[in-house]
């Protein structure tokens, strides 16, 4: 109950920052495809609001519209009043649950002194009879891994970690890194992080893999679960901080934004390495070489919403893949989100499908992205057109004839 009232607390002096200018709407990929206010970052944080003024019963109704987001963060990056609209939602999710947990009698209370004495006296009156009263917390800690749908791409038939983990030395040792793959590429996409531990060790750097896998805690976290994302977070931190390496290296966007902002900011954790995508880590160490995509055909790529440059993504690709490089016009999200394409698989298709006519309208050859996600949503995309490409790591043509 403290925690819940301190959430409510937080979230009201985030919220005062929106000033409901609307420009939210027009990076929305879920209002792209509906045009329905409680979709947008400015409606959900309306309905919030909700909560200040007490009325507490609509707690259940917001956490589906709260939920029915991508967390792709386009609003946060695009916001001119700085609104945290990320850390927002994530927080809310978890108050949100802390409420739904309440004993009635708890809710009318809370909802009384909100709507009666204000949100500061209410914390301060109720708190603590209110925990003394129940003597138990409310969040409870259930967390599921998210199924992926396995027609498109087969599952690990041996999780990476089960087989690579630990040290990895490569001979004439230049740099050590941790590799953390993440649950995407450890229990489906299981070659990516083959291919990243001899690319890496070819050229010289040794690589550390986890012992086990630990989820970044995104997914628990967009499940309202935050004290199990804390619990990740910090248990993340603490294997790979006593481990001797530069930095640590992903190959999933979402896993880096878990690691290094949105999970250290919700846990209060100091990261003690940088962590950087593997193209980052290539790119400054300058490692590989080029690999000429001439003859291909009409190449492209897609930028994942949490990639940390999208800009030197691109550059990356077309300096080092040379070949008929087309942009496409439409950079938004790909729908995936993570457990939202489980949960609203029409939608999920709709924000994809503009994006797959312009890759079948412009005879595009292969895809390419950074984001086991992104490649996933995509490749479901292409597969459903029967347009016989996938969508590919840089890492699956980056290796050469290796
Ligand atoms: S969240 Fe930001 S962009 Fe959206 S309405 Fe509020 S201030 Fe404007
Ligand atoms: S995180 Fe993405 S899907 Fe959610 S409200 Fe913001 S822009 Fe829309």
């Amino acid at each position: 109950m403290r925690e819940t009232l301190r959430g409510i607390k937080e979230l009201e002096e985030l919220l005062l920052k929106c000033m409901k200018c609307g420009f939210c709407q027009g990076v929305c990929p879920l209002y792209q495809v509906e045009a329905l206010e409680p979709s947008v970052a400015r409606g959900k944080l309306a309905l919030l609001e909700a909560i200040h003024q007490g009325r507490l019963e609509k707690a259940q109704r917001i956490t589906g519209h709260l939920e029915y987001c991508l967390l792709c963060r386009r609003c946060a990056e695009n916001c001119p009043s700085g609104v945290e609209t990320d850390y927002i939602f994530f927080r809310a999710r978890e108050v949100l649950r802390g409420i739904k947990g309440l004993p009635w009698y708890q809710r009318f209370l809370l909802s009384m002194a909100l709507k009666h004495s204000g949100l500061t006296a209410a914390a301060t009156a109720l708190g603590g009879a209110l925990v003394r009263a129940t003597g138990r917390e409310v969040a409870e800690k259930v967390y599921q891994p998210p199924l992926y749908p396995r027609a498109v791409v087969r599952p690990a038939s041996s999780p990476f970690i089960s087989r690579k983990r630990g040290w990895h030395r490569a001979s004439g040792e230049r740099d050590r890194v941790i590799l953390y793959p993440g649950c995407a590429v450890n229990y489906i996409f299981d070659w990516w992080g083959d291919l990243a531990l001899a690319y890496l060790t070819r050229r010289g750097v040794s690589v550390w893999v986890p012992p086990e896998n630990v989820c970044c805690g995104i997914p628990a976290g967009s499940m309202g679960q935050g004290g199990l994302m804390r619990d990740l977070v910090k248990r993340n931190w603490e294997t790979m901080g006593a481990v001797e390496a530069s930095c640590v290296v992903t190959l999933c966007p979402t896993c880096l934004y878990g690691l290094s902002e949105i999970g250290p900011r919700l846990a209060d954790v100091e990261p003690s390495l940088a962590v950087m995508d593997l193209l980052q880590y290539v790119a400054e160490k300058g490692l590989g070489e080029e690999v000429s995509l001439e003859g291909v055909g009409p190449i492209t790529y897609h930028v994942p919403c949490h990639y940390p440059q999208p800009g030197f993504m691109a550059e990356f690709l077309k300096s080092r893949l040379p070949g008929e490089w087309v942009e496409l016009e439409n950079q938004g999200c790909c729908g995936f989100g993570g457990t939202f394409a489980l949960k609203n698989p029409d939608t999920s298709m709709d924000i994809l499908s503009p994006k797959v006519s312009e890759i079948r309208a412009k005879g595009i050859k292969a895809v390419f992205t950074c984001c086991p996600g992104c490649a996933l949503q995509i490749t479901q995309g292409l597969a459903r057109q029967e347009m016989g490409i996938r969508a590919q790591h840089p890492l699956e043509v980056m290796v050469g004839d290796e």
